[in-house]
């Protein structure tokens, strides 16, 4: 089976590189040269664009950061619609509207191929170990196809549903759950830190306690370390509550917690903080707290 990997950034890189190690014929392209090297050098072949990744193989996967690049990567000139022919199958991992997602799964149909959104949960962390989450929207017979693969990347891969989009309203889903606790753990640490408590020991004993969470021992303990090399980069975790807010204004529905954390990831952008990881939310809260850090000295 000859697979083909189209963005090969934080995520995609480590996912790419356990394909390889499995066996798959692998098929790359990127428009950062640099960032094909890497697969390169582990026995992958590096195509000129992304039409020639879906001419070669049978499963084109794409991981890049937000609609409109998947739409380019898709549609654009030398893009992946221009290069398939009848019976392959597209698989989109990067997390993007579920709306969208629909009408590009339309698009690829009408060439006589199928088409899953499979957006991931897990972060580098998760890649790196192939451990990631697999939210899967699409048909049941394609999924079946792709579960081998899915399967090498990840740890919990999940048919959400056969609509395309069901994927990404899962992973939507998912990032209103994270975006929230991100933000909520920054708010106890920097008021514990306030109200004159050490916040390592306050995290430490929080974890044994009702309020532990995956985000509060990872993200909590960076916080703390003041380490805010991205991870997952803040201008992705506004482009994911975003993709809420549309999704609840389309549904009419009030989500007033997932709009503050929103307006949170929106002020790292605001502060020059959206290349950095999403927990740069703590020195917005900072920012706004006397400019004091978590450990009593001045940002
Ligand atoms: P990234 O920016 O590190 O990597 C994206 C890669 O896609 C880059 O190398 C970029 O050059 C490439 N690219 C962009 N447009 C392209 C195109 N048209 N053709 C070919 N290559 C193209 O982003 P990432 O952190 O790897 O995230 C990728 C996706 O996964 C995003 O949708 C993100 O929200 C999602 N995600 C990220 C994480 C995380 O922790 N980083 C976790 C879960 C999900």
């Amino acid at each position: 089976m000859k697979i083909g990997f189209i963005g090969l950034g934080l995520m995609g890189q480590p996912m790419a590189g356990h394909l390889l190690k499995a066996g798959y014929e692998l098929f790359v392209h990127d428009v950062v040269d640099a960032a094909k090297q890497a697969i390169v050098d582990q026995g992958g072949v590096a195509v000129e664009h992304n039409q020639a990744v879906a001419e070669t193989a049978d499963i084109v996967i794409t991981m890049v950061p937000d609609t409109p690049d998947v739409e380019a990567a898709m549609f654009s000139e030398n893009g992946v619609a221009a290069g398939l022919s009848p019976g392959k199958i597209v698989v989109d991992m990067s997390s993007i509207s579920p709306t969208a997602t629909a009408s590009f799964a339309q698009r690829i149909e009408t060439l006589g191929c199928s088409y899953l959104d499979a957006p991931v949960s897990g972060g580098p962390f998760g890649a790196i170990n192939a451990a990631l989450t697999i939210m899967v929207g699409g048909p049941r017979e394609a999924f079946d196809q792709v579960l081998p693969v899915f399967e090498v990347m990840g740890k919990t891969v999940t048919l959400i549903g056969t609509r395309n989009g069901d994927g990404q309203v899962a992973k939507v889903a998912n990032q209103i759950i994270v975006g929230i606790t991100v933000e909520a753990v920054a708010e106890a640490l920097l008021f514990a830190s306030k109200a004159g408590a050490d916040p390592e020991i306050v995290r430490e004993a929080l974890m044994g306690g009702a309020a532990n969470s995956i985000i509060l021992e990872n993200h909590g303990g960076r916080m703390l370390a003041r380490n805010f090399e991205p991870g997952f980069r803040a201008e992705l975790q506004q482009k994911d509550l975003n993709l809420a807010m549309q999704s609840a204004r389309e549904l009419g529905l009030y989500l007033p917690a997932a709009s503050a954390a929103h307006d949170m990831y929106n002020a790292t952008r605001a502060n020059g903080m959206d290349k950095d990881d999403h927990i740069s939310v703590l020195r917005v809260l900072e920012s706004m707290a006397n400019h004091q850090t978590t450990d009593g000295t001045k940002s």
